[in-house]
């Protein structure tokens, strides 16, 4: 029996008085790695930012193991292991790799498996090892968005919402990144991925959602919505 650590259920989120998000229902299952994809200005990040409590919802509800987050800030949803990667990665410019990494790791108390964990991290990102005293300014922007990953994977969430890792990114870096979200996912951490690369998101995914102007359009297992003509004539330029 599958259980659902996030579950969404008739979401509407406006800016003002427009609704960018109109209404949608999903869910994301422990160990799952689901992805939500669709155009730009789909409301895939109005919905991303509804989950982590930075944004209000308007109507419907979205429950965090169970429980409803209304009312909860992003704060205090991070503690109870709710991890985000934004877009454009928001690293601190000015701390070095190794502090950036503390950081995602500050409300644990367990020192010693912080210490293991980025020990484990640097494991995954060799590049981070090579420049763990470098300011993460001076990081490249594929760098930049490995660091933001292991940062938000130092909190060791039970959930890890990740708003287009692949933006901006070079081809291998691209194939880099996707891999190491199928390892991370592999490792047991239940994911949320958001992506404009609809093909690559499905590839990795066990099941995708399409999302259309505010709407959830299309769902299924990821696997079968990449045979799927719809979605391939919509969603992967066929
Ligand atoms: P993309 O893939 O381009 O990032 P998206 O699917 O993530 O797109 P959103 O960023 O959620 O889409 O935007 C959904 C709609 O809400 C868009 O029409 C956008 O213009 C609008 N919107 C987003 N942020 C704001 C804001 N702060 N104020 C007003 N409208 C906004």
């Amino acid at each position: 029996m599958n259980t659902p650590l996030l579950k969404v259920r008739g979401l509407k989120v406006a800016y003002g008085g427009i609704e960018a998000v109109k209404g949608i229902d999903f869910e994301v299952n422990e160990g799952e790695l689901v992805t939500l994809i669709g155009s730009n200005g789909a409301g895939k990040t109005t919905t991303m930012k509804a989950i982590t409590g930075t944004l209000p919802m308007n109507d419907g509800d979205i429950e965090y193991l169970g429980q409803s987050i209304r009312g909860r800030g992003a704060w205090d949803l991070v503690k109870d292991g709710l991890a985000m990667v934004p877009e454009g990665r928001g690293v601190f410019t000015r701390m070095t790799i190794a502090e950036n990494l503390q950081m995602g790791a500050h409300i644990r108390n367990d020192h010693a498996e912080v210490a293991a964990d980025l020990e484990k991290m640097f494991a995954l990102f060799p590049r981070l090892k090579e420049r763990r005293d470098q300011l993460a300014g001076t990081l490249s922007g594929g760098e930049q968005q490995m660091l933001a990953m292991a940062r938000g994977l130092m909190s060791r969430p039970k959930v890890l919402l990740m708003d287009e890792p692949s933006m901006g990114l070079s081809p291998i870096l691209v194939d880099r990144i996707f891999e190491i979200v199928r390892d991370v996912s592999a490792q047991g951490v239940t994911i949320l991925l958001v992506e404009q690369n609809a093909s690559r998101a499905l590839q990795i995914a066990d099941r995708g959602y399409v999302m259309d102007s505010g709407l959830i359009t299309m769902q299924g297992e990821a696997k079968k919505m990449l045979d799927d003509p719809k979605v391939r004539a919509a969603y992967l330029g066929e």
